[in-house]
């Protein structure tokens, strides 16, 4: 991209210019934003929609269309524990695996699942990896529980203009191109997020398909991560509890986890954020 204050060359993974230091644009957003990614993307939603339509079933994918484009959100899954840190203390941030292992604040996973986890990284983002957090596109505020059974729903005013979404888990995404080029179409910015949903999604909508399987069909939870699908956001940047719109867990068997849910609720409801009960 070229930087419209001095007319250098910018390279995808910066946000600003390094010649003059204007900020350009996030680089996720700027990489789901290729010219090649966008025509590879609008192609896979029309033929979705055609298919739908042949199948007539596509007054149901536009239902579903319609309630991704206005109703979606990015939820972030994670432990009752972190829930905690990140509502008590207004200046504690969400971080990432990268950054909390960089700072010696968690081991690093095992040996083989790090470096699978830093080449996934590396294929998706270059030297942005570490700028990237990671969320779950969302109908009913409901997170992946594979990641822990505490959901942050994230403002849309705090993220829209800095996220962006792929069609799948990212590990997956990566793995499946088997280390070559990964494929166009797959990825879009926020505004855009409803075309990835249609483009994966319309062949599970039929006919008599009701609103109410719309958030399973958006997102399908797992015991364990390998098995759930969804659509992953990517968010540039770091975020804090004011960026947070509704917080919800589901109720822990274990009595530690369910004191550690009362305490963090607790602080939830006593900061004015809305309190969500899932079963
Ligand atoms: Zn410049």
């Amino acid at each position: 991209m070229i930087c419209p204050r001095c007319s250098n060359e910018v390279s995808e993974s910066s946000t600003s210019c390094p010649s003059c230091g204007t900020f350009v644009e996030f680089s996720n957003v700027r990489l789901a934003e290729r010219p090649e990614e966008t025509a590879a993307l609008e192609l896979r939603y029309h033929e979705a929609l055609a298919e739908a339509d042949h199948r007539k079933a596509l007054d149901r994918v536009r239902d579903f269309e319609t309630a991704v484009r206005n109703q979606s959100q990015a939820v972030v899954a994670m432990d009752s524990d972190i829930l905690i840190g990140l509502v008590r203390r207004s200046n504690t941030l969400f971080t990432n695996y990268q950054l909390l292992v960089r700072a010696q604040a968690r081991q690093a996973a095992l040996v083989t699942n790090d470096q699978r986890r830093l080449a996934v990284d590396g294929a998706m983002w270059g030297n942005l990896g570490s700028e990237i957090r990671y969320a779950a596109l969302s109908l009913d505020h409901r997170g992946l529980m594979s990641y822990g059974n505490c959901f942050a729903t994230l403002r849309n005013l705090n993220i829209e203009h800095r996220a962006s979404v792929l069609e799948t888990n990212s590990y997956d995404f990566v793995q499946a191109s088997g280390g070559g080029k990964l494929p166009s179409g797959y990825r879009s910015k926020w505004e855009k997020r409803h075309l990835v949903a249609v483009a994966k999604c319309a062949s599970l909508i039929d006919g008599t398909t009701a609103a109410s399987a719309f958030p399973e069909i958006l997102m399908r939870t797992a015991p364990t991560r390998s098995r759930d699908e969804f659509i992953e956001v990517h968010i540039h940047g770091a975020f804090d509890f004011k960026a947070i719109e509704a917080v919800g867990a589901v109720e822990a068997s274990d009595p530690l986890d369910k004191d550690m849910i009362r305490i963090a609720k607790a602080y939830v409801v006593g900061a004015g954020t809305k309190w969500l009960e899932f079963s």
